[in-house]
């Protein structure tokens, strides 16, 4: 995708109703609007009741009906056990009461994900593929009247729903999709031909949204687009079930299209919007991870905490000796942050008056990335019995905590939804924007009087207008916060850095201009910063609400924590090895330092990592009608 193309689409994938800006697109521009954020949104009364009665029953489902070491052990969740979801409504959480599902808010729905998740990793899996990318959040932003009245109450009642998207050639960048869509001479159905690779629910699913390109023809719509597919239509197959690393039990496929016919009806939105759909969903869709990865965290502070208090190693338990202690501070402080960014997220999209893309990102990019060092550290303290799986515990009369595959189920979460790369270059993208723009309009000598120039000029003024505040703070009273007691240092604190982080990247951007954007490790600090003051503020607006001794005390913790990492990646913006360690990996690439991998046995036998066979028929429909044509 080219710069102007990715561009263009992140501008489309602004919803237009928003009426309030985003809290962390203004963190990233110098300005610090606790007011979008504080007082922490809260759900109705209404809300509260129905939320809360659901989770009891969820959660009574869960600890009185699933086995997770059976999940674990057989690699499938019991079809019982999806039965009862089902019965309860769980495949329907986040559809619309008016078509049969419960009608949960995000913040509930990501509740109850947390529950099913801390159980087992393939039942958060299961469920959130399905509502949060799968056939329902598509349908609710972009599907007309006649396909949700079709498609939501199936898939609230429990016919289980995927979302096709990736190929083995296509995964973080799929304009380059090679799954096609013809349309047929009348237009009343279009052909698919293409392969769909690690699709989570493909082996269970009956009906699934895929994203597939229709060619470019005559003065024709043309474009990647999401169609709602059948799974039981001929040419639909299910070549394998994929294995991984952790989340054993989840339906995750290797997925053949093979002149497939759909309905011209079952596109979603227009004939070439498939990557607007696919990012619109994502924009709230991607919350379900960190509220997932946020559940393992709390797991892993339970377990360290008991397990740190009972293990007594040279006299003491093991949570006296320093080293450990440390640890706990950490997990514990950040767990507590991980689910105030969690909650304020998820009660901002509840809002649906916030741009909310930046902070569904952040939270996805930080929880995910502290979850995993959270859990990491758990771990370490539970020592050889963090390395045990739950089963051989089990076996050996001890508890069977499972504390391995939460790091194994956990590992994915860097990946997929946006890898943490993909994750940063997005944000840098939206929070820097504004700085680009006028960057760009201010270096373009040729911007002209037209309206090019207009724009310039006008972007130029505004810039001019604000920005001497950010480069000098010159007439800017910091806010007094008094009413956050001892925690108004720290939002003072995120309010002048939040500015000094304004300052460095439009420092950057006069340095480097148009080539900042390929310092991707530059604008990954930028990101991680701005990550660290989104997370401090949710920590200490949250602790204002729960109005706990606590929730203060973990809350100051965080940031003082979250300060000393802030400050280290302030140090590495300007201090840094980048420049050379991006030379040494050309000449890695290039194979100059091979002889350091000498000495070892490759157990995969070598060759190259992506066969031709593993692309095999994904091109198989437009190379034959140009054979014909020729
Ligand atoms: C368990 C599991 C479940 C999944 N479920 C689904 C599903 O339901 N539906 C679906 O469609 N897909 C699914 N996926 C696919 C998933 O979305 C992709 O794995 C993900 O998009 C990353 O693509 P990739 O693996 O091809 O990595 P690549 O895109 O090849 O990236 C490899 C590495 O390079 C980095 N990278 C790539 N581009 C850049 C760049 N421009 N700058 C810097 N770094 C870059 C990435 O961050 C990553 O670290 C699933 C994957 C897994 C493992």
């Amino acid at each position: 995708m080219t710069e102007q193309q990715s561009r263009r689409l992140a501008e489309e994938s602004r919803e237009t109703e928003w009426t309030r800006p985003s809290f962390g697109r203004e963190l990233y521009a110098g300005r610090f609007r606790l007011d979008l954020i504080h007082p922490h949104p809260e759900p109705s009364a209404e809300e509260r009741g129905r939320g809360d009665a659901y989770l009891k029953k969820l959660e009574t489902f869960l600890k009185t009906e699933v086995d997770p070491l059976q999940i674990e052990a057989d690699a499938k969740i019991p079809d019982r056990v999806v039965k009862g979801l089902a019965e309860l409504g769980a495949f329907g959480m986040n559809v619309a009461e008016e078509y049969g599902g419960v009608g949960l808010s995000q913040t509930y729905y990501n509740r109850a994900l947390a529950l099913a998740n801390s159980t087992h990793a393939a039942l958060g899996a299961l469920l959130s593929a399905h509502q949060s990318i799968g056939v329902p959040k598509p349908l609710k932003y972009f599907g007309t009247k006649e396909q949700k009245e079709r498609y939501l109450p199936r898939v609230a009642r429990g016919e289980i729903s995927a979302f096709l998207l990736t190929e083995p050639d296509v995964g973080s960048d799929p304009a380059r999709m090679s799954t096609t869509a013809v349309p047929s001479r009348d237009g009343k159905e279009y052909v698919l031909n293409g392969l769909k690779l690690w699709i989570t629910n493909g082996s269970v699913a009956t009906v699934s949204i895929v994203m597939a390109t229709v060619p470019k023809s005559d003065r024709k719509p043309h474009g990647i687009t999401a169609f709602i597919v059948e799974s039981d239509v001929p040419g639909f197959s299910v070549e394998r079930r994929n294995q991984f690393m952790g989340i054993r039990g989840i339906e995750n496929a290797l997925i053949r299209l093979d002149n497939v016919r759909v309905p011209a009806e079952n596109v979603i939105g227009e004939v070439g919007r498939g990557l607007k759909i696919a990012l619109v969903t994502l924009n709230t869709g991607r919350l379900s991870l960190p509220a997932t990865n946020a559940s393992t965290a709390k797991g892993a502070l339970q377990y360290a905490r008991e397990y740190a208090n009972e293990r007594v190693q040279w006299g003491r338990p093991i949570g006296k000796h320093d080293a450990i202690a440390q640890k706990l501070a950490f997990i514990a402080a950040t767990t507590y942050a991980m689910d105030a960014v969690v909650e304020l997220s998820s009660a901002l999209a509840d809002q649906e008056r916030n741009d909310i893309r930046i902070e569904a990102a952040i939270a996805k990019l930080w929880v995910s990335e502290m979850a995993w060092l959270v859990t990491d550290e758990m771990i370490q303290i539970r020592g050889g019995r963090g390395y045990e799986t739950a089963a051989s515990l089990k076996a050996r009369g001890e508890r069977p905590v499972p504390a391995e595959q939460m790091l194994r189920d956990l590992r994915v979460a860097r990946i997929f939804e946006g890898s943490s790369e993909i994750m940063r270059l997005f944000i840098a993208r939206e929070a820097v924007d504004m700085h680009l723009k006028v960057a760009g309009a201010l270096a373009d000598p040729n911007a002209g009087t037209g309206e090019k120039g207009r724009a310039a000029a006008k972007a130029a003024g505004f810039y001019a207008r604000w920005f001497p505040a950010l480069t000098l703070g010159k007439g800017h009273v910091p806010g007094g916060y008094g009413e956050f007691g001892d925690l108004a240092t720290h939002l003072r604190y995120v309010e002048r850095t939040a500015r000094k982080l304004a300052r460095n990247t439009f420092y950057a951007l006069n340095r480097w201009q148009a080539k900042l954007e390929y310092r991707q490790a530059f604008l990954g600090r930028v990101v991680d910063i701005g990550c660290e003051l989104y997370a401090m503020s949710a920590a200490c607006v949250r602790a204002r609400m729960l109005a706990t001794e606590e929730a203060r005390e973990l809350a100051d913790a965080f940031c003082r924590q979250s300060r000393l990492r802030t400050q280290r990646l302030f140090t590495e913006l300007w201090e840094n090895e980048d420049t050379r360690n991006y030379k040494l990996a050309q000449d890695v690439l290039g194979g100059r330092y091979t002889f350091v991998e000498a000495g070892i046995v490759d157990p995969s036998g070598g060759g190259p990592m992506i066969p031709d066979t593993a692309r095999e028929g994904q091109e198989a429909e437009v190379p034959r009608r140009r054979r014909r044509a020729s």
